[in-house]
């Protein structure tokens, strides 16, 4: 049918343009209005406001009241290996290499024996893992480590360390510089369930980061309902292009999976003692919305 067939001919085709002209895509044009006037801004000044409407549709408007700019922030500053970098100025900062107050152990109702040193924290023996004392569900977060300078051990015995989002899921930590071990465990793995894209590692004892924007999986009783998503940059490339996480990253044995476990919507960051003398430093979080 033309569209000189449906204009000249029935009452039901034109009640059918009036209803949803888009729906006649391809024989029909979408029709698209655009105007201008003068309006008062939140000064009192009148300036002219820019419309467009598409098939009745608002999809532009320059009137910054009922399309507000986003916040103004600072951004911060990058780091070397000899400087860390700043946080931008609506991060959380959680370490600028001073002290640990935004830390714990995870150990319940005890201080952590992680320690300070040259501007960067490092876990002592058996200290066992740090947590943050703040908490978080989605959020975009950096973090930047370095292997051991001096490499003892292989495989999963070398710099071993991890991030943990909302104390669970784990992007892993591993001197996987040169050294070999399960695919789904070397540095920047999400632990025992994902691959990185690549292996961008650099040498034991540089310093590298992550950068993590981690979307927190909604439960309905014990019913993971929206799965968890993670894309993540390790030393600036991509290694995670917002994958869906199918299940927990808990260790269970050599290649075996954990399922979902339902938790609060927000848990702290946590860093693992693995044995290994990781060092962190310029360590910061965003809040996402879900
Ligand atoms: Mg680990």
């Amino acid at each position: 049918m033309t569209r000189t067939t449906i204009v000249s001919t029935a009452l039901l085709a034109a009640s059918v343009l009036a209803v949803a002209p888009s729906a006649l895509a391809g024989s029909d044009k979408p029709v698209i209005k655009e105007w201008s006037q003068l309006e008062k801004n939140d000064k009192g000044r009148k300036v002219k406001v820019y419309y467009m409407t598409i098939d009745g549709v608002m999809v532009h408007e320059t009137d910054p009241a009922k399309q507000p700019p986003p916040p103004i922030i600072k951004p911060g500053t990058c780091s070397t290996q000899d400087r860390p970098g700043t946080a931008p100025s609506d991060a959380v900062v959680l370490f600028d290499g001073k002290d640990l107050k935004h830390w714990t152990s995870t150990r319940e109702g005890q201080p952590t024996k992680w320690i300070v040193k040259n501007g960067a924290m490092m876990p002592t023996r058996r200290s066992g893992m740090i947590r943050s004392k703040q908490e978080f569900g989605s959020c975009q977060l950096h973090v930047e480590w370095a292997t051991p300078a001096e490499v003892k051990g292989d495989g999963q015995g070398r710099g071993n360390s991890g991030v943990f989002l909302m104390g669970v899921y784990e992007v892993q930590i591993l001197d996987s510089y040169g050294n070999t071990t399960y695919p789904d465990g070397q540095a920047g793995a999400l632990y025992g369930r994902k691959v990185p894209l690549v292996n961008g590692c650099r040498k034991p004892g540089e310093w590298q980061s992550f950068d993590i924007i981690f979307h927190r999986p909604v439960f309905d009783g014990n019913k993971v309902v929206k799965r968890a998503t993670f894309t993540v940059f390790h030393n600036g490339v991509l290694i995670h292009d917002h994958y869906e996480l199918t299940g927990g990253t808990g260790w269970k044995g050599p290649h075996a999976v954990t399922s979902y476990r339902p938790h609060g919507d927000k848990g702290p960051i946590e860093l693992q003692d693995h044995g290994n003398p990781v060092l962190f430093r310029n360590i910061w979080v965003r809040e996402l919305e879900d």
